[in-house]
Protein backbone atom coordinates (compact mmCIF):
# COMPACT_ATOMS: atom_id res chain seq x y z
CA UNK A 1 0.00 0.00 0.00
CA UNK A 2 1.02 3.27 -0.97
CA UNK A 3 2.26 5.93 2.13
CA UNK A 4 0.21 8.96 0.80
CA UNK A 5 -3.09 8.31 -1.25
CA UNK A 6 -4.71 11.45 -2.71
CA UNK A 7 -8.37 10.09 -4.12
CA UNK A 8 -10.26 12.76 -6.23
CA UNK A 9 -8.73 15.73 -4.48
CA UNK A 10 -10.83 18.87 -5.64
CA UNK A 11 -10.35 22.31 -3.97
CA UNK A 12 -12.78 25.14 -5.75
CA UNK A 13 -12.96 28.95 -4.66
CA UNK A 14 -16.40 30.00 -6.04
CA UNK A 15 -16.13 29.61 -9.81
CA UNK A 16 -12.53 28.77 -9.91
CA UNK A 17 -11.29 25.21 -9.53
CA UNK A 18 -7.90 25.33 -8.34
CA UNK A 19 -7.41 22.27 -7.92
CA UNK A 20 -9.16 19.14 -9.52
CA UNK A 21 -9.40 15.30 -9.14
CA UNK A 22 -6.23 14.75 -8.33
CA UNK A 23 -5.47 11.08 -7.26
CA UNK A 24 -2.30 10.12 -6.44
CA UNK A 25 -0.26 7.27 -4.98
CA UNK A 26 3.07 8.42 -3.24
CA UNK A 27 5.45 5.36 -1.66
CA UNK A 28 7.17 5.72 1.48
CA UNK A 29 11.08 7.15 0.97
CA UNK A 30 10.05 8.80 -2.97
CA UNK A 31 10.56 12.30 -3.64
CA UNK A 32 8.10 13.52 -5.77
CA UNK A 33 7.55 16.54 -7.27
CA UNK A 34 4.62 18.70 -8.54
CA UNK A 35 5.36 20.06 -11.23
CA UNK A 36 3.23 22.98 -13.43
CA UNK A 37 3.15 26.96 -14.76
CA UNK A 38 2.11 29.22 -12.28
CA UNK A 39 -1.53 29.18 -11.05
CA UNK A 40 -1.97 25.20 -12.26
CA UNK A 41 -3.03 23.97 -8.47
CA UNK A 42 0.47 22.83 -7.18
CA UNK A 43 0.26 24.82 -3.61
CA UNK A 44 -3.22 24.54 -3.15
CA UNK A 45 -2.93 20.73 -3.56
CA UNK A 46 -0.07 20.93 -1.22
CA UNK A 47 -1.74 23.19 1.60
CA UNK A 48 -4.99 20.28 1.28
CA UNK A 49 -2.24 17.69 2.38
CA UNK A 50 -0.71 20.11 4.50
CA UNK A 51 -3.94 20.78 5.88
CA UNK A 52 -4.23 24.57 5.49
CA UNK A 53 -7.18 24.01 3.22
CA UNK A 54 -9.98 22.08 3.28
CA UNK A 55 -11.01 19.72 0.05
CA UNK A 56 -14.32 20.83 -1.54
CA UNK A 57 -14.04 16.93 -2.78
CA UNK A 58 -11.96 13.92 -2.00
CA UNK A 59 -9.85 12.45 0.11
CA UNK A 60 -6.40 11.84 1.90
CA UNK A 61 -4.88 9.10 3.46
CA UNK A 62 -1.69 9.04 5.56
CA UNK A 63 -0.38 5.45 6.18
CA UNK A 64 -4.00 4.48 5.96
CA UNK A 65 -5.12 6.88 7.89
CA UNK A 66 -7.56 9.11 6.64
CA UNK A 67 -6.17 12.46 7.41
CA UNK A 68 -8.53 14.73 5.44
CA UNK A 69 -10.32 16.64 7.85
CA UNK A 70 -7.32 16.65 10.71
CA UNK A 71 -6.15 19.97 12.12
CA UNK A 72 -2.95 20.74 10.59
CA UNK A 73 -0.88 20.47 13.72
CA UNK A 74 -2.47 16.80 14.65
CA UNK A 75 -1.07 15.87 10.69
CA UNK A 76 2.82 15.70 12.22
CA UNK A 77 3.83 16.57 8.67
CA UNK A 78 7.48 19.03 8.30
CA UNK A 79 6.54 21.55 6.49
CA UNK A 80 9.49 24.16 3.95
CA UNK A 81 7.91 27.40 2.60
CA UNK A 82 9.24 28.82 0.28
CA UNK A 83 9.98 32.34 2.59
CA UNK A 84 11.48 29.48 5.25
CA UNK A 85 9.32 31.60 7.51
CA UNK A 86 12.82 31.48 10.27
CA UNK A 87 11.87 33.33 13.54
CA UNK A 88 14.05 36.26 13.34
CA UNK A 89 14.97 36.79 17.27
CA UNK A 90 16.08 33.34 17.70
CA UNK A 91 19.32 31.36 16.58
CA UNK A 92 19.59 29.10 14.39
CA UNK A 93 19.72 26.20 17.07
CA UNK A 94 17.16 27.52 18.88
CA UNK A 95 14.89 27.61 15.52
CA UNK A 96 16.03 24.15 14.88
CA UNK A 97 14.73 23.32 18.45
CA UNK A 98 11.32 24.73 18.48
CA UNK A 99 9.52 21.94 17.18
CA UNK A 100 11.05 19.58 19.64
CA UNK A 101 10.23 22.15 22.80
CA UNK A 102 6.62 22.28 21.19
CA UNK A 103 6.36 18.41 21.59
CA UNK A 104 7.83 18.61 24.76
CA UNK A 105 10.54 16.44 23.93
CA UNK A 106 12.87 15.53 27.06
CA UNK A 107 16.17 17.95 26.82
CA UNK A 108 18.79 15.52 26.20
CA UNK A 109 17.11 13.78 23.40
CA UNK A 110 16.49 17.35 21.82
CA UNK A 111 19.92 18.51 22.20
CA UNK A 112 20.88 15.10 20.27
CA UNK A 113 18.62 15.62 17.71
CA UNK A 114 19.26 19.30 16.95
CA UNK A 115 23.03 18.11 17.05
CA UNK A 116 23.05 15.68 14.28
CA UNK A 117 20.29 17.17 11.97
CA UNK A 118 22.67 20.56 12.37
CA UNK A 119 25.44 18.54 11.05
CA UNK A 120 23.45 16.82 8.27
CA UNK A 121 22.77 20.06 7.17
CA UNK A 122 26.54 21.57 7.36
CA UNK A 123 24.87 24.22 9.92
CA UNK A 124 26.79 22.97 12.94
CA UNK A 125 29.82 25.86 13.11
CA UNK A 126 26.68 28.58 12.70
CA UNK A 127 24.98 27.42 15.26
CA UNK A 128 24.67 30.29 17.24
CA UNK A 129 23.85 32.60 14.31
CA UNK A 130 20.90 34.57 14.05
CA UNK A 131 19.39 34.74 10.38
CA UNK A 132 19.82 37.91 9.79
CA UNK A 133 23.69 36.67 9.94
CA UNK A 134 23.24 33.86 7.31
CA UNK A 135 23.26 33.87 3.36
CA UNK A 136 20.30 32.57 1.69
CA UNK A 137 21.22 29.24 0.97
CA UNK A 138 22.10 28.87 4.95
CA UNK A 139 19.01 30.22 5.75
CA UNK A 140 17.46 27.59 3.45
CA UNK A 141 18.94 24.58 5.39
CA UNK A 142 18.12 26.07 8.78
CA UNK A 143 14.50 25.75 7.58
CA UNK A 144 15.13 22.16 5.94
CA UNK A 145 16.78 21.10 9.18
CA UNK A 146 13.51 22.56 11.46
CA UNK A 147 11.42 20.42 9.23
CA UNK A 148 13.44 17.51 9.37
CA UNK A 149 14.29 17.58 13.12
CA UNK A 150 10.74 16.38 14.19
CA UNK A 151 11.62 13.54 12.06
CA UNK A 152 8.31 13.69 10.12
CA UNK A 153 6.42 11.05 8.19
CA UNK A 154 6.18 13.22 5.26
CA UNK A 155 8.40 15.82 4.28
CA UNK A 156 6.26 19.05 2.12
CA UNK A 157 8.32 21.12 0.39
CA UNK A 158 6.97 24.65 -1.47
CA UNK A 159 9.72 26.21 -3.80
CA UNK A 160 12.10 25.94 -1.51
CA UNK A 161 15.32 26.82 -3.46
CA UNK A 162 13.24 29.50 -5.52
CA UNK A 163 14.99 32.78 -3.58
CA UNK A 164 18.40 30.94 -4.24
CA UNK A 165 20.53 32.39 -7.04
CA UNK A 166 21.59 30.17 -9.75
CA UNK A 167 24.60 29.04 -8.43
CA UNK A 168 23.52 28.74 -4.85
CA UNK A 169 20.17 26.78 -6.24
CA UNK A 170 22.62 23.86 -7.79
CA UNK A 171 24.61 22.91 -4.97
CA UNK A 172 21.77 23.34 -2.80
CA UNK A 173 19.86 20.76 -5.48
CA UNK A 174 22.36 17.75 -5.24
CA UNK A 175 22.76 18.94 -1.16
CA UNK A 176 18.77 18.35 -0.73
CA UNK A 177 18.77 15.14 -2.96
CA UNK A 178 21.57 13.56 -0.63
CA UNK A 179 19.82 14.39 2.60
CA UNK A 180 16.80 13.05 1.34
CA UNK A 181 17.93 10.63 0.50
CA UNK A 182 20.16 9.87 3.87
CA UNK A 183 17.12 10.46 5.49
CA UNK A 184 14.58 8.40 3.92
CA UNK A 185 11.95 10.71 4.20
CA UNK A 186 8.72 10.86 1.86
CA UNK A 187 8.85 13.88 0.32
CA UNK A 188 6.47 15.95 -1.98
CA UNK A 189 7.86 19.20 -3.45
CA UNK A 190 6.36 22.08 -5.42
CA UNK A 191 8.32 23.61 -8.00
CA UNK A 192 7.80 24.84 -11.52
CA UNK A 193 11.37 24.82 -12.23
CA UNK A 194 11.64 21.80 -14.64
CA UNK A 195 15.44 21.13 -14.14
CA UNK A 196 14.88 21.10 -10.49
CA UNK A 197 11.81 18.90 -10.75
CA UNK A 198 13.48 16.44 -13.22
CA UNK A 199 16.65 16.32 -11.07
CA UNK A 200 15.50 15.79 -7.70
CA UNK A 201 13.13 13.70 -8.13
CA UNK A 202 11.90 10.02 -8.32
CA UNK A 203 8.66 10.73 -9.95
CA UNK A 204 7.13 14.07 -11.48
CA UNK A 205 3.47 14.98 -11.24
CA UNK A 206 3.31 17.30 -14.31
CA UNK A 207 0.40 19.57 -13.49
CA UNK A 208 -1.75 22.45 -16.05
CA UNK A 209 -4.87 23.94 -14.95
CA UNK A 210 -5.56 22.38 -12.17
CA UNK A 211 -5.26 18.60 -13.34
CA UNK A 212 -2.59 16.30 -13.50
CA UNK A 213 -1.78 15.55 -16.37
CA UNK A 214 1.46 13.05 -16.42
CA UNK A 215 2.79 11.31 -13.67
CA UNK A 216 6.23 9.66 -14.53
CA UNK A 217 9.72 9.13 -13.53
CA UNK A 218 11.58 12.37 -14.51
CA UNK A 219 13.64 10.04 -17.85
CA UNK A 220 10.10 9.23 -19.04
CA UNK A 221 8.35 12.52 -18.39
CA UNK A 222 11.09 13.89 -20.57
CA UNK A 223 11.24 11.59 -23.24
CA UNK A 224 7.73 9.97 -23.26
CA UNK A 225 5.66 13.28 -22.72
CA UNK A 226 1.91 12.62 -23.30
CA UNK A 227 0.77 15.40 -25.33
CA UNK A 228 2.00 19.04 -26.43
CA UNK A 229 1.89 20.55 -22.96
CA UNK A 230 3.92 18.19 -21.58
CA UNK A 231 6.53 18.03 -23.71
CA UNK A 232 6.98 21.57 -23.97
CA UNK A 233 7.10 21.89 -20.63
CA UNK A 234 8.99 19.52 -19.26
CA UNK A 235 12.63 20.61 -21.47
CA UNK A 236 12.63 22.16 -24.50
CA UNK A 237 11.07 20.98 -27.53
CA UNK A 238 10.36 21.64 -31.42
CA UNK A 239 6.68 20.94 -32.18
CA UNK A 240 6.24 20.61 -35.42
CA UNK A 241 2.64 19.05 -37.71
CA UNK A 242 2.57 16.36 -40.05
CA UNK A 243 0.18 16.15 -42.59
CA UNK A 244 -1.21 12.39 -42.28
CA UNK A 245 -0.70 10.44 -46.21
CA UNK A 246 -0.90 6.92 -46.92
CA UNK A 247 -0.96 3.98 -44.98
CA UNK A 248 1.11 0.90 -46.15
CA UNK A 249 1.02 -2.40 -43.42
CA UNK A 250 1.23 -0.02 -39.87
CA UNK A 251 3.09 2.43 -41.14
CA UNK A 252 1.75 6.00 -42.93
CA UNK A 253 3.80 8.40 -44.44
CA UNK A 254 3.88 11.71 -43.01
CA UNK A 255 4.83 14.70 -44.35
CA UNK A 256 7.15 17.09 -42.71
CA UNK A 257 8.22 19.98 -44.57
CA UNK A 258 10.39 18.73 -47.71
CA UNK A 259 10.66 14.97 -45.64
CA UNK A 260 8.28 11.93 -45.33
CA UNK A 261 8.56 10.12 -42.29
CA UNK A 262 6.41 6.64 -42.03
CA UNK A 263 5.71 5.92 -38.53
CA UNK A 264 3.19 3.84 -36.51
CA UNK A 265 0.17 5.93 -35.41
CA UNK A 266 -2.01 4.64 -32.09
CA UNK A 267 -5.30 4.93 -33.39
CA UNK A 268 -7.38 6.75 -36.12
CA UNK A 269 -7.15 10.46 -36.08
CA UNK A 270 -10.20 12.46 -36.56
CA UNK A 271 -8.60 15.18 -38.30
CA UNK A 272 -5.22 14.95 -41.45
CA UNK A 273 -2.59 16.44 -39.24
CA UNK A 274 -0.55 14.96 -35.95
CA UNK A 275 1.76 17.04 -33.75
CA UNK A 276 5.06 15.35 -33.66
CA UNK A 277 8.02 16.48 -30.96
CA UNK A 278 11.29 16.71 -31.61
CA UNK A 279 13.71 17.62 -28.57
CA UNK A 280 16.59 20.26 -29.95
CA UNK A 281 19.10 18.00 -29.30
CA UNK A 282 18.02 15.19 -30.90
CA UNK A 283 18.44 17.21 -34.32
CA UNK A 284 21.64 17.11 -36.18
CA UNK A 285 23.24 20.17 -38.54
CA UNK A 286 24.57 18.22 -42.02
CA UNK A 287 25.33 20.20 -45.35
CA UNK A 288 22.12 20.56 -47.43
CA UNK A 289 22.79 17.10 -49.49
CA UNK A 290 22.11 14.45 -46.89
CA UNK A 291 20.31 16.28 -44.41
CA UNK A 292 16.23 15.24 -44.32
CA UNK A 293 14.56 18.62 -43.94
CA UNK A 294 16.66 21.83 -45.57
CA UNK A 295 16.60 25.19 -43.99
CA UNK A 296 18.97 28.37 -43.47
CA UNK A 297 20.31 29.07 -39.88
CA UNK A 298 18.77 32.32 -38.66
CA UNK A 299 20.36 32.49 -34.99
CA UNK A 300 23.26 31.35 -33.70
CA UNK A 301 24.23 31.41 -30.28
CA UNK A 302 26.83 30.06 -28.02
CA UNK A 303 26.09 28.49 -24.70
CA UNK A 304 29.66 27.37 -23.37
CA UNK A 305 29.12 23.11 -23.35
CA UNK A 306 26.79 23.64 -26.73
CA UNK A 307 25.58 26.00 -29.52
CA UNK A 308 22.30 26.70 -29.91
CA UNK A 309 20.88 27.29 -33.50
CA UNK A 310 17.44 28.60 -34.94
CA UNK A 311 16.97 27.69 -38.16
CA UNK A 312 14.06 28.15 -40.86
CA UNK A 313 13.00 24.90 -42.35
CA UNK A 314 10.70 23.89 -44.76
CA UNK A 315 9.44 22.27 -41.92
CA UNK A 316 9.23 25.32 -39.70
CA UNK A 317 11.11 26.83 -37.70
CA UNK A 318 13.49 24.24 -35.50
CA UNK A 319 15.36 25.12 -32.61
CA UNK A 320 18.56 23.01 -32.64
CA UNK A 321 21.83 22.28 -29.89
CA UNK A 322 24.88 21.31 -30.58
CA UNK A 323 27.78 19.89 -28.52
CA UNK A 324 30.47 22.57 -28.11
CA UNK A 325 33.35 20.55 -29.73
CA UNK A 326 36.15 22.53 -29.80
CA UNK A 327 35.41 24.60 -33.59
CA UNK A 328 33.10 27.13 -34.37
CA UNK A 329 30.39 25.30 -36.37
CA UNK A 330 28.14 26.74 -39.39
CA UNK A 331 26.76 30.58 -39.42
CA UNK A 332 24.03 32.51 -39.60
CA UNK A 333 22.48 32.40 -43.38
CA UNK A 334 24.19 29.22 -43.90
CA UNK A 335 22.07 26.66 -45.83
CA UNK A 336 21.71 23.64 -43.79
CA UNK A 337 20.16 20.06 -43.66
CA UNK A 338 18.47 18.71 -40.60
CA UNK A 339 19.26 14.92 -39.66
CA UNK A 340 17.89 12.88 -37.26
CA UNK A 341 17.52 9.22 -36.01
CA UNK A 342 14.44 7.41 -36.02
CA UNK A 343 14.09 7.68 -32.28
CA UNK A 344 14.03 11.15 -31.95
CA UNK A 345 10.87 11.88 -33.06
CA UNK A 346 7.70 11.88 -30.63
CA UNK A 347 3.91 11.79 -32.03
CA UNK A 348 1.63 13.14 -29.68
CA UNK A 349 -1.56 12.27 -28.99
CA UNK A 350 -3.85 14.09 -30.16
CA UNK A 351 -5.66 15.69 -26.97
CA UNK A 352 -3.85 19.27 -26.05
CA UNK A 353 -3.90 20.69 -22.75
CA UNK A 354 -4.03 24.16 -22.00
P1 LIG B 1 2.26 29.38 -8.34
O1 LIG B 1 3.34 28.56 -9.00
O2 LIG B 1 2.08 30.72 -9.01
O3 LIG B 1 2.37 29.45 -6.85
P2 LIG B 1 0.25 27.25 -8.16
O4 LIG B 1 0.36 26.22 -9.23
O5 LIG B 1 0.79 26.90 -6.83
O6 LIG B 1 0.85 28.64 -8.69
P3 LIG B 1 -2.25 27.75 -6.80
O7 LIG B 1 -1.68 28.73 -5.84
O8 LIG B 1 -2.55 26.39 -6.28
O9 LIG B 1 -1.31 27.61 -8.08
O10 LIG B 1 -3.56 28.38 -7.45
C1 LIG B 1 -4.39 27.66 -8.36
C2 LIG B 1 -5.54 28.54 -8.80
O11 LIG B 1 -6.42 28.79 -7.71
C3 LIG B 1 -5.11 29.92 -9.32
O12 LIG B 1 -5.93 30.25 -10.40
C4 LIG B 1 -5.37 30.83 -8.14
O13 LIG B 1 -5.68 32.14 -8.58
C5 LIG B 1 -6.57 30.17 -7.47
N1 LIG B 1 -6.58 30.38 -6.01
C6 LIG B 1 -5.63 29.98 -5.12
N2 LIG B 1 -5.97 30.33 -3.86
C7 LIG B 1 -7.17 30.99 -3.95
C8 LIG B 1 -8.04 31.61 -2.99
N3 LIG B 1 -7.76 31.62 -1.70
N4 LIG B 1 -9.16 32.20 -3.47
C9 LIG B 1 -9.46 32.17 -4.79
N5 LIG B 1 -8.69 31.61 -5.74
C10 LIG B 1 -7.56 31.01 -5.34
Amino acid sequence: MSYLSLTSLTKCYGPTTAAEDISLEIDKGEFVSLLGPSGCGKTTTLQMIAGFVEPTRGRILMDGDDITHRKPNERGIGIVFQSYALFPHMTVVDNVRFGLEMRRVPEAESRQRVGEVLELVHLDQLKDRYPRELSGGQRQRVALARALVIQPPLLLLDEPLSNLDAKLREDMQIELRNIQQQVGTTTLMVTHDQSEALSLSDRVVVMNQGRVVQVDEPFNAYERPSDAFVSSFVGKTNLLTGLIGKKQGDQTAIRLGDATLDLTLDGPRTSNQVQISIRPEKLELTDCASGKLKGRVKTRLFLGNHWLYQVDSSAGELFITQPNLGKVGVAVGDDVGVSWSPGAIRLLEEKVHG
